[in-house]
Order: structure tokens, then sequence, then C-alpha cells
């Protein structure tokens, strides 16, 4: 078996807990990657994996990922995630849940749970019976947190505007072809704001109904899933899944422009040298999506009014515009700049 320190993704992970509730039976990960800047921020995956290998690489290359994206957002968190191995059944039980909970307060707020895969409102409820260090939680009306997904789509929005500014000196998306894939929570709050600007949109969706949904409500086209990627547009937003650019996708890119709010969406780092030979503007998806994190931090934290919220949004533009011009000047790909830039904020 390879030794959890040879991991690529183990980066000087600077705590990994193994929790094990025998009463419960309880098994999971916590990892926190970096404390630097504040406690270890990210959520909680409920999985099942084939090996257990690959639950403590997930849950490593995740927390890692929290570090960049929080550090990317300007917010004084650090980065850590943590995942319950899930047996195939999926059985979840409020005793595992609550084993959960207490496992997390023990860590004395060096990590701060949030939902993730597999993780709903009513189970991060549950462990919140048990943890004060969580954030995510259904919130009241006019209270800052709850739903992640249209602060997401506020600043997926507002990256891909700052895109076009770059790529194509336009101020507005009007008249402007996106293909996006993906018709869920993201992708509906970008579709829309797009479309209120005179956007054209083709979107596709694994989940027909959901396309044809979103679709008819922005006046878009559906597309079949594997047309999207190579679809002839002005931007492709990716807003499903990850691992989406590959060599094979990107050759068949048909866009200037790639920004969109899915989490890890090149299969590998030289994907991001891939796109950008091909002269493709790409927008660093864990800096285009802290929307929803900034949400989250802001109802932990107690730190900011929705309108501070928002305003903190409105830096993600601002974030990619820095990136893309050291990517200018460097010659370097604007997913490497990103990476590096995240480094020396969480002092590595
Ligand atoms: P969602 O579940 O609401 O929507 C995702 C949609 O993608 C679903 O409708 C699903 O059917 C569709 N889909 C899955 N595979 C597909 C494929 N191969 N082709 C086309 N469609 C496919 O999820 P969401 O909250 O909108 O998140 C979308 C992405 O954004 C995810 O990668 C997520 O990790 C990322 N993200 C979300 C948030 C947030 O605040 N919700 C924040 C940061 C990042």
């Amino acid at each position: 078996m390879q030794s959890p320190w040879e991991y690529p993704d183990f980066d000087d992970h600077e705590i990994v807990h193994f929790v094990h509730d025998r009463a419960s039976g309880l098994r999971a990960i916590i990892a926190v990657h970096s404390t630097h800047l504040g406690p270890g921020a990210g959520g909680v995956r409920f999985w099942n994996y084939a090996e257990t290998g690959d639950a403590l690489r997930d849950a490593l290359r995740l927390s890692r990922g929290m570090s960049y994206k929080n550090a990317m957002a300007g917010l004084p968190l650090g980065g850590g995630k943590a995942v319950i191995l899930s047996d195939e059944a999926r059985t979840k039980t409020p005793e595992m849940l609550a084993a959960y909970g207490q496992a997390v307060e023990k860590l004395s707020g060096s990590y701060v749970t949030a939902e993730d895969v597999g993780i709903t409102v009513a189970d991060l409820d549950a462990v919140s019976k048990h943890t004060r260090f969580i954030a995510g939680l259904p919130v009241g009306e006019g209270e800052v947190g709850g739903d992640p997904g249209p602060h997401t789509s506020y600043g997926v929005f507002l990256g891909i505007k700052a895109a076009v500014r770059r790529a194509l000196g336009k101020d507005s998306l009007a008249g402007l072809h996106i293909a996006m894939q993906g018709a869920g929570s993201v992708a509906g709050g970008v579709a829309r704001r797009a479309a209120a600007e005179g956007a054209r949109i083709s979107l596709t969706d694994i989940d027909r109904s959901r396309a044809y949904r979103l679709a008819a409500e922005v006046g878009a086209s559906v597309v079949a899933p594997e047309e999207i990627i190579s679809l002839e547009a002005d931007i492709f937003s990716p807003n499903a899944l990850g691992a989406i650019l590959t060599e094979e996708t990107i050759a068949g890119l048909n866009v200037p422009i790639v920004a969109g709010g899915a989490n890890n969406q090149l299969a590998t780092p030289q994907d991001g040298q891939r796109i950008h030979q091909r002269g493709i503007l790409y927008a660093p998806d864990y800096v285009i999506n802290a929307g929803g994190i900034i949400n989250v931090s802001s109802e932990y934290l107690r730190d900011a009014d929705a309108a501070g919220v928002k305003s903190r949004v409105e830096q993600v533009p601002v974030r990619l515009e820095q990136i893309w011009s050291e990517s200018a000047s460097t010659g370097r790909n604007p997913a490497e700049v990103a990476d590096d830039m995240a480094k020396r904020l969480i002092g590595r």
C-alpha cells in the first residue's frame, strides 16, 4: 500500500484525522491542509469509495483545493475537507451524523464543516446539534447564509463578463453565444442573468427535463450532452461536473473563452497549459466559483451583511483580472498563475 505521505495531494497537509465510531459505524477522514489564514473550512462529502485510499485521496485533493479557493477569495479561512465513507447501500443514520458532529467538535474549530456531495441541508442540521464549527445551515429571510448557489452564480456571471471584456473587448453579453454545460443551480443563475443581458444560450443537461425547463425559462436552445463542448460559441461555460477539460476535449473546443462554475474542470494540471496554447482564455475554476464560499464564510464569521457579501463576490472579476494580467506578462497559463498566487497567500 502506498504511504499516505507519498500521495501527490498530501502536499504537506497540516493534519489528517481518521475517525471511527464503533457504535454508529461512522468512518470518516477529516483533512486540514492549511490553517495559515484561519480555520480549515470546507464541506463534508458522503460517498461510497471502492478503497480507503480513494477516500483519502479525495479528502486530500479537496482539502488543498479549499485552501487555494479560500485564499484567493480573500477570506480569513484555511482549507479543510471531510469525507464520510459510506457502505454500498449509502446507509446514513442519525447516530452516524451525530458521531460526525462530535468528531468535528473535538477538533476545537481547526476544521469548519459544511455541505458537499451526498449531504443535505437536513443532514447538516442534524450535525449542527453536535458542533459549533459548522456553516451552510438554513437561515431566515434577510439573514446572511444558506444556499450558496445564487452567490456562486453571481460570481460566475461577473467572471464571464470580465473574460468577455478581456478576450473580446466587449462590455456586454448582448448578442454573444454561450454554450452552457449543466442546467442546475449554478447554471440556472448564470443563464438567467446572461439572458437578461441579451446573450444567446445553448445548453445541455443529462437530465433532459431540467434542460428543457431552464431553456424555456431563458429562451435557450437545448443540445445533446455530447455536443456542448465542441459547439461553436463565444463562451463555453462548464457548470456540471469536473474533469471535463481533457487533452481530447480541449482539442475540440470552438470558443475563445472557457469560464464556468464547475469544480476541478481540468482533468490534469497539463490541461491548463493545453487550453492556453490554443489561445483560449481560461477562468480558473476555484477563483470564478468562490461566491458560494464567500457567503458561507460570512454566515460562519458573522462579519458581513448581505450588501457586504455582494461586494465581496464582486471582487471575483478583480482577482481574475490579476491572474490574466500576470499570465499575459509572464506567458504562463492562468491555472498555474492562480495556483502560485494561492500558494504565496498561504505561505507555501
Ligand atoms: P446541481 O446538481 O444543481 O447541477 C448540476 C447539473 O449538472 C445537474 O442538473 C446534472 O444533471 C448536470 N450534469 C451532470 N453531469 C452532466 C453532464 N455530463 N452533462 C451535462 N449535464 C450534467 O449542481 P450545482 O450546485 O449547480 O453545481 C454545479 C457545479 O458547480 C458542480 O461542479 C459544483 O461542484 C460546482 N460548484 C457549485 C457551487 C454552489 O454554490 N452550488 C459552488 C462552487 C462550485
